[in-house]
């Protein structure tokens, strides 16, 4: 088909993910045709360097043989086997045994999922049916964070605190609570890491406090790196402390690591970098490097033999999916562990600390605040007035002269709001790579210094 005839099909029947319906409709879609390593080609011919890895999944990158070879061999063999009746597929059972040896801790047991959505749902439900195992039912109450992302589910929309997933949706739930983010730019108790550390250690125990105690309260979600919150990253022992805290009071602690597993911080997991083991930790995207869907919740040995043992004998436990452990997008993700395991997460590290390099140049931009990142996950705040940290109006219309820019120019980033750049590219990002990247963001935001309403609006 044309260019021309998608596009207007597109228009005409295609709904798309957390899209405005009526931009989506007016403007079309960007069509995307073929991908290789960090490179995207689009069907004009026109190539973009893929600094957000999709959507910060395809840690691989593009066009990798073993990963294409591995899912036509498992489709060919057998496409599909169900989970169900006590069946089981080869690629399911080892790459629950092969993630069992990498997770932190004892997080040896896993039930796998369709994306991260349902991963963090499903384990909001096995977090509930662990609590009434123990005699605790009345440990009803979730907290996460403000500019916390968990997903679209019903009760994962409510565990997010983004307002465009609140809209219009009756959520946060009614056991779902938020306390303020740990952002360093932002935060009220100011830059000092052990402030801003005391500050979400006194709130969670506030918020805790005023639910009726530990006995209400059930679990605790963080993202170890906020992302699609605008890319938040904690001060370091941040973690160490939310996860004491919540040890100390009996809940549970569980990291949502969609994003950040899989070596999109440096190491495969984000709560490596503090040695912190969750009680449960959900990943999706890099597990299968966006190949295939897959998610996964891993829980601890207590968790998962409370669950067992406290279900009365021959009853099912009523979760689970017609996709659940896909033996496709199981082989998929042990060709694409393979690959983290070879070189891939070396890699990232190397990119990682380059990207890290370049873009502390860019703080002296006249529209940077701040430059902030974790391995192969960084963000750029954009402000109008440094000192007072003020974020352009959105009558500037930043976000969207961004991304026409970022396209032009041949690179792919995400603007969240109006104010802060994403960047997650493929963890095979080559050190030139990176450098072109860093060239072409910087090529981005001196456009913006070509927009006449822009700068003056600088302070
Ligand atoms: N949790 C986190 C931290 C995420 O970033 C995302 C997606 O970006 C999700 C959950 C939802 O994952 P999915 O889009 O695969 O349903």
């Amino acid at each position: 088909m044309t260019p021309e005839t998608l596009a207007r099909l597109d228009r005409a029947h295609l709904i798309h993910p957390v899209s405005s319906w009526r931009d989506q409709e007016e403007h079309g879609p960007r069509l995307l045709s073929s991908g290789q390593g960090v490179w995207l080609t689009d069907m004009h011919g026109h190539t973009l360097l893929d600094g957000f890895a999709g959507l910060w999944c395809v840690n691989v990158g593009y066009g990798q043989d073993s990963v294409v070879k591995a899912a036509t061999e498992q489709m060919t063999k057998l496409p599909y086997a169900t989970g169900y009746f006590g069946f089981a597929s080869e690629p399911a059972i080892t790459l629950a045994a092969r993630l069992a040896e990498v997770t932190p801790g004892d997080l040896n047991r896993v039930f796998f999922s369709q994306g991260g959505s349902d991963a963090v749902d499903s384990a909001l439900r096995f977090i509930r049916f662990y609590q009434h195992a123990r005699g605790m039912a009345g440990k009803r109450h979730v907290i996460g964070l403000a500019r916390g992302y968990h997903g679209c589910t019903y009760a994962g929309a409510g565990l997010t605190a983004l307002s465009v997933f609140h809209r219009d949706a009756d959520v946060p739930l009614a056991w779902q609570h938020h306390i303020p983010s740990p952002d360093p730019y932002r935060h009220p108790a100011g830059e000092d890491g052990s402030a801003i550390i005391a500050a979400s250690v006194a709130s969670l125990r506030a918020k805790v406090a005023e639910l009726g105690g530990p006995e209400h309260v059930a679990a605790f979600f963080c993202e170890p790196v906020q992302g699609s919150g605008g890319i938040v990253v904690p001060p370091r022992g941040w973690l160490t402390a939310m996860r004491e805290a919540c040890r100390e009071m009996d809940i549970l602690f569980v990291t949502d690591e969609v994003i950040t597993g899989f070596g999109r911080t440096g190491p495969l997991f984000a709560c490596e970098h503090e040695g912190v083991v969750p009680d449960m930790m959900t990943v999706a995207k890099g597990l299968t490097s966006g190949y295939a869907p897959m998610g996964a919740v891993f829980m601890s040995e207590t968790i998962y033999s409370t669950i067992r043992d406290g279900s009365p004998p021959g009853v099912a436990i009523g979760h689970g999916q017609t996709y659940s452990a896909h033996p496709v997008s199981a082989a998929i993700a042990l060709a694409v562990l393979d690959l983290y395991q070879n070189g891939v997460l070396e890699n990232g590290v190397k990119a990682g600390a380059h990207l890290a390099t370049r873009l502390a140049a860019m703080k002296d931009h006249p529209l940077v605040g701040d430059v902030r990142s974790a391995g192969m996950l960084a963000g750029i705040e954009l402000v109008t007035d440094k000192k007072n940290k003020t974020k352009p109006a959105a009558s500037l219309g930043i976000s969207k002269k961004m991304a026409k820019a970022g396209y032009e120019q041949g690179v792919l980033f995400r603007a969240f709001g109006d104010d802060i750049i994403g960047l997650a590219p493929p963890l095979t990002c080559s050190v030139e790579e990176t450098d072109l990247l860093c060239d072409r963001i910087e090529g981005v935001l001196n456009t913006l210094m070509n927009d006449n309403e822009i700068v003056a609006a600088i302070v």
